[in-house]
């Protein structure tokens, strides 16, 4: 089944992709429903978010924008 997103999390300082700590607080989680539609955050956090609504897209498309971007801007 395709998950479609219809938000993403622009927050700043979670543009970045989860760090999976096995012994962390919270297991990071990017894909949220919310308000009836799926949300998705790169960094998984469970708060601080701020939505945007973008044009509806499957998740693992907008995962590898976001992933291709955040690579891009690390480099510069
Ligand atoms: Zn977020």
């Amino acid at each position: 089944m395709t998950r479609l997103v219809e938000s993403v999390c622009r927050a700043k300082d979670h543009q970045q992709l989860p760090l999976w700590e096995a012994k962390g607080p919270w297991a990071p989680n990017p894909v949220t429903f919310r308000e009836r539609t799926w949300a998705y955050c790169p960094s998984g956090r469970p708060d601080g978010h701020e939505w945007e609504r973008v044009e509806p897209r499957p998740y693992e498309t907008l995962r590898e924008e976001t992933e291709r971007e955040i690579a891009g801007s690390r480099q510069r």
